[in-house]
């Protein structure tokens, strides 16, 4: 199935071009009291939301999807995790480009480890990436970005991927300099997943998938996440050996070779097998 929120927080089922309003399921979902949990509710309840749509009538009605501006599928989660340079290709980009990549970012993965982006720098495909500092350099990368199911820490890599509720495709826009990634990747609007969560089981296998992003029609990066170095199931065993994960976690993968920069006005045209495509707006903020 493929979840979409869109226009004034509706909740959708994409079927090929259109949306079915599906918005009546999440009365399915527990009704709030301070304090809120920390994990993303609606990703916590999706089987119940999935009872509840079989239950609720479907009266034929379908909206266009070009019609609808799509919102972040995964409206609350309690942390972005991300990886860094976590193909080979980019890091011998990475490696040959010193004045673009920090010395001190440039190591492999297993010894650089995972990082964090605040979750307020989440949007939507339906929204617009802000350049902040535009005299810097802030460039694209577009990651399969993978989205927690159910709890769990010290998940064995053979039982990983039963963790997962889904896919979307993921942007990293990333600041270059010399501090912090999780400084320069956290900016508001630096985090995008879209265009709706493709579920784990719609999906399948997340390795072998074509990975493609162009800026206004130039082909920038083109890669295979069957070439990660660390993989899905490997990623999430690395990342629930230090933190619990939780649903609606999102783990951002890595980005392959062909890392470029953006400006106010491009326009970006993301696409991963399987999950779809879409296209989002740069200008400055
Ligand atoms: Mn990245």
């Amino acid at each position: 199935m493929r979840f979409c929120f869109f226009s004034d927080d509706r909740l959708g089922l994409v079927e090929g071009q259109a949306v079915r309003d599906v918005t009546a399921a999440l009365n399915a979902l527990p009704a709030a009291r301070y304090p809120y949990p920390t994990h993303d509710v609606f990703i916590a309840g999706l089987s119940s939301i999935i009872e509840r749509i079989r239950m609720i009538p479907d009266d034929g009605e379908r909206l266009s999807l070009a019609s609808v501006s799509l919102q972040c599928p995964v409206r609350n989660p309690g942390k972005l995790i991300a990886a860094p340079v976590n193909y080979t290709a980019h890091l011998k980009e990475a490696i040959a480009d010193e004045t673009t990549f920090s010395r001190a970012h440039v190591q492999r993965i297993q010894d650089t480890g995972l990082f964090l982006k605040a979750t307020s720098s989440l949007i939507g495909s339906g929204s617009t990436i802000e350049v902040r500092q535009t005299g810097r350099r802030t460039d694209h990368e577009i990651e399969l970005a993978v989205v927690i199911g159910s709890a769990g820490r010290d998940i064995a890599r053979w039982r990983a991927l039963e963790h997962v509720a889904g896919y979307c495709i993921g942007l990293d826009i990333t600041m270059r300099g010399p501090e912090e990634r999780s400084l320069r990747k956290s900016v508001d609007t630096y985090s995008v997943i879209g265009p709706w969560l493709v579920t784990a089981d719609e999906f399948g296998d997340p390795a072998g998938r074509g990975v493609q992003l162009c800026v206004n029609g130039e082909a920038r990066q083109l890669a295979n996440t069957r070439d990660l170095i660390l993989d899905v199931p490997a990623l999430i065993a690395f990342a629930s050996g230090f933190y619990t994960l939780h649903p609606g976690d999102v783990i951002f993968t890595g980005t392959p070779a062909g890392v470029g920069p953006i400006f106010a006005g491009d326009v970006i045209e993301a696409a991963i097998e399987g999950l779809g495509e879409f296209s989002i707006e740069v200008r400055e903020g």
